[in-house]
């Protein structure tokens, strides 16, 4: 029998195939997953058009070979990890900007297109595409939409679903859907493009996206609070959010990640500094230049250590230089660090802190949080010095991610508020979900995929019921 690198080779030329023996192939096993995993794939294949998508996607239906869609791989929860082998099929060169339209306030893109360079495109435009991840630099707009990826400033603009108008789609067995809109609002039919967005390519590959623009902020300034402890830090968030301070991000980290960062920051932290909070507000100037004064004001009444105002570009980019630093500072001081991304409401946001400070004194666990403060988006961070690949470390590690799971999970929390759940918080679902939701997904991702060849194993675990229930 003819393996099906030779295939894909035979159909789509040689020029578009990473197959066996080929030194690249091994990248295609990997992700930025905490745990180090290698998943061999059978092969890559490196698609420039939909056509060529919907032929791969055809040709491994027609022979039952399992594929995994690919973006740029940055993903955190191994969701494009081939745990079953056979063909990953990356988006990586489908690059183009087809269209950025500011008149109707939208671009039309590839999937391959790094989201930073989506945002480049719109601003020299003279408009704005929100949402920011942290990785923004390296990740691609179709692993945005298939992850629903949030970012800084998802407290006021949002996530990624809210800028997905439109989509093309191809499916397992090489079928080729376009839904959704190019319009501002549409309500025609049921909203098919939701259900991709998130879906974590496990219902089709995404090989188009149409997405909402906004016209760009006039002004914008930038605060940096630092606070004793995280119990203060959040009594002026909710002070704040309560006289109606709408930030477009508001960040917090506590005395943990504080502490990696300072030897490298410019910013002398006071001694006690034991969170920060970080605000940024834009648009027109008076708005701006009001709202900063207020919060200002407000974070010196509430017993601010220290309070640094930016408006100008370079200023404000110095003050965003703490935030920045925390996850390579944590990265670059311990082998092994396990990012969590829980949401809780954000009411509970001081006692979620309180319960991880809890688990780290249980388990004797580094644990460092940051994340966005506005959304109850925390990133736990939970930190060893020992071997990644270590069995117990990796044990230890499990254990307290699980604690601060069941702790979110009582305060009405959720496991992942935008990195997904892929593979390596498959596993926990059970925690969230009832079986009953879990299997009307299971059906949702049958009506798609039926063969279950499109990035099966993920998001959702094995389903409990026996054939006879
Ligand atoms: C340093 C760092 C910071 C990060 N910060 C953030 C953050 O602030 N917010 C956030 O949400 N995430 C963040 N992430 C996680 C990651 O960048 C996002 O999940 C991102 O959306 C993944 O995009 P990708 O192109 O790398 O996708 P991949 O990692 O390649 O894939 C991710 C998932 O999407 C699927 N997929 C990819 N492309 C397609 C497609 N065209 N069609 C269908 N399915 C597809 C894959 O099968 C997989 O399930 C961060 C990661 C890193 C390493």
């Amino acid at each position: 029998m003819t393996d099906i690198a030779t295939i894909l080779e035979r159909e789509l030329g040689a020029e578009r195939l990473v197959g066996p023996g080929h030194e690249k192939l091994e990248d295609y096993g990997r992700d930025e997953s905490p745990f180090p995993a290698y998943y061999p794939p059978d092969c890559a294949v490196l698609c420039d058009t939909t056509e060529q998508v919907a032929a791969v996607l055809r040709i491994c239906a027609e022979r039952n070979v399992v594929v995994t869609p690919r973006g740029a791989g940055s993903g955190m929860c191994g969701g494009a990890l081939p745990i079953a082998g056979g063909v990953v099929l990356s988006t990586e060169r489908m690059k183009r900007v087809i269209e950025i339209n500011s008149d109707d306030l939208i671009a039309v893109v590839e999937p391959g297109v790094v989201t930073g360079d989506l945002a480049e495109a719109a601003e020299a435009a003279g408009m704005f595409y929100p949402p920011d991840p942290a990785s923004l630099a390296s990740c691609s707009i179709g692993g945005n939409a298939a992850t629903n990826a949030g970012g800084l400033r998802a407290f006021k603009y949002g996530v990624t679903r809210e800028y997905i108008l439109g989509l093309e789609v191809a499916l397992m067995g090489g079928e080729v859907l376009r839904c959704g809109r190019r319009t501002a609002k549409g309500v025609t039919g049921y909203d098919l493009v939701a259900g991709f967005v998130g879906s974590e390519g496990t219902f089709g590959v995404i090989t188009e996206l149409t997405v909402k623009l906004l016209p760009k902020p006039i002004a914008a300034s930038t605060v940096l609070a630092v606070f004793a402890d995280a119990v203060a830090a959040g009594a002026c968030i909710s002070t704040l959010l309560r006289e109606g301070v709408r930030p477009a991000i508001l960040e917090i980290a506590d005395r943990a990640s504080i502490n990696y960062v300072r030897p490298k920051s410019r910013y002398r932290f006071p001694e006690n500094a034991g969170a920060i909070v970080l605000i940024e507000l834009d648009g027109d100037g008076e708005t701006v230049a009001r709202q900063m004064e207020q919060v200002g004001m407000r974070c010196d009444e509430l017993g601010a250590i220290d309070v640094l105002i930016a408006s100008d570009p370079a200023e404000r980019r110095a003050l965003w230089e703490a935030r920045r630093l925390i996850s390579p500072a944590l990265k670059d001081h311990n082998r092994t660090k396990v990012n969590e991304d829980i949401c809780v409401p954000r009411g509970k946001i001081v006692e979620m802190l309180a319960r991880i400070d809890r688990v780290a004194a249980e388990t004797g666990i580094e644990i460092a949080v940051f994340g966005h403060a506005g959304d109850g988006n925390l990133h736990v961070n939970l930190l060893s010095n020992e071997d990644p690949h270590d069995p117990d470390n990796r044990q230890r590690m499990l254990m307290g991610a699980k604690m601060v799971f069941a702790h979110t999970l009582e305060l009405r929390g959720t496991l992942s508020g935008e990195h997904g759940i892929g593979l390596s918080k498959r596993d926990y679902m059970p925690m969230e979900q009832t079986e009953q939701v879990m299997e009307w997904q299971r059906r949702w991702k049958r009506m798609w995929d039926p063969a279950e060849l499109l990035n099966p194993g993920k998001v959702l675990p094995p389903s409990t019921k026996r054939c006879s229930e």
